[in-house]
């Protein structure tokens, strides 16, 4: 039998299910700041995707700072001694999201592939002739408008201010498809129940 690919998209992390919902004007008004090292959920639209640069990058192995990757030349980084070091690529996503009016931006390292569903190499090679022919790009390009469930830390170092915040997310689900899965898995359940009856019956 074949293994179901997980869909990881549709699998919040205990921390995501267990963290506090807050609302983004909690966030910008540093009212949470209070507690060290908290993780906070909060719900938003993506209004915006800065994709100027794509959502990937080749990354330093060891510092995980960007590389300049020229083919057939030794890759060195400007933060780690020593010429020819290891790098792979990364993601690295920038949303704007918003609500009620309040907006901030997000960033997704790892987290990205909450969005794509698929890991960065997957998506690397899934783009690499042309982009716009990637489903994983097309998920992308259609999450605009969208809302999610954005998982955050706020630590007592955050800063409060007139610029604009930009926040990393950890975690990130769509909202939408959480409660179209939550409801496939009552059905189901009600299914189950509802044959067992019958058999009994
Ligand atoms: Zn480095």
């Amino acid at each position: 039998m074949k293994a179901k690919k997980i869909d990881i998209s549709l699998m919040p992390s205990r921390l995501m299910r267990t963290a506090r919902k807050v609302k983004i004007s909690d966030i910008l008004d540093g009212s949470l700041t209070n507690v060290k090292d908290m993780y906070y959920k909060f719900n938003a639209k993506i209004s915006g995707i800065d994709n100027n640069n794509g959502p990937w990058y080749h990354a330093c192995k060891k510092c995980y700072r960007r590389v300049t990757v020229i083919e057939s030349a030794a890759i060195s980084c400007d933060y780690c001694s020593g010429e020819d070091i290891d790098y792979e690529e990364r993601y690295r996503l920038k949303f704007d999201v918003t609500t009620e009016e309040q907006s901030l931006s997000i960033t997704l390292f790892d987290a990205a592939q909450f969005v794509f569903g698929c890991d960065v190499k997957e998506y690397v090679c899934s783009t690499s002739v042309k982009k716009e022919d990637s489903g994983y790009y097309r998920k992308l390009v259609l999450s605009k408008g969208k809302e999610f469930s954005i998982l955050v830390k706020i630590d007592r170092n955050f800063a409060t201010g007139d610029s604009k915040m930009n926040l990393i997310a950890p975690e990130i689900h769509e909202v939408e498809k959480l409660i179209a899965a939550y409801e496939s898995d009552v059905e189901t359940l009600i299914k189950k129940t509802k044959d067992q009856e019958d058999q009994e019956g």
